[in-house]
């Protein structure tokens, strides 16, 4: 099994984490002691459990606590979950689709009104319930062609969609 990050998985994290969470996922080749991560990365023991925390509130890592019987101090092995941080990714873009889904829908099923003072644009109902009147500077509010917005929309829509089918064929451990 290949201890690394994805590389398309790591891209994702990217837009949704922190570098220094990615730093921490990195670390975790194998399972590790969080002192050790701390050690390797010249950082405080505490900085480095607390970004583990936060790694952990997203189910992307787990641990397991054992108590020194000598010193009675718990200690934890970290270990990242690559079925979870696959899961994670394929949620985002999923979720990232279905936002794109509801926008395309808006701007396909609404003939838009626009005013030149703005960038702005409405749909009929709106430009209706204003006299076709622009807000702004009384101008009058004229047809607007949204085919631009709607292409620019569906070219992230099959951005997201091939990048989505990339990572389902990903075969990752647990
Ligand atoms: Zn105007």
């Amino acid at each position: 099994m290949n201890n690394g990050l994805d590389k398309k998985l790591k891209k994702i994290l990217e837009e949704t984490i922190s570098a220094k969470h990615i730093i921490i996922l990195e670390q975790l080749r194998e399972p590790r002691y969080d002192e050790d991560i701390a050690e390797e990365l010249s950082e405080k023991a505490v900085t480095i459990r607390k970004l583990l925390n936060e790694v952990h509130d997203k189910n992307l890592v787990q641990y397991a606590r054992t108590k020194n019987p000598k010193t009675g101090w718990y200690t934890y092995v970290w270990e990242r979950r690559n079925d979870k941080i696959l899961e994670y990714s394929q949620n985002y873009l999923t979720d990232k689709i279905s936002k794109i889904n509801e926008k395309l829908d808006y701007e396909a099923n609404n003939l838009m009104f626009a005013c030149p003072c703005s960038e702005e644009y409405f749909p009929l109902t709106y430009a209706m319930e204003h006299n076709f009147q622009c807000k702004k500077c009384n101008g009058n509010l004229i047809e607007f062609d949204n085919s631009d917005i709607i292409q620019d929309l569906e070219k992230d829509k099959s951005e997201f969609v091939a990048e989505l089918n990339k990572i389902n064929k990903l075969k990752v451990g647990s």
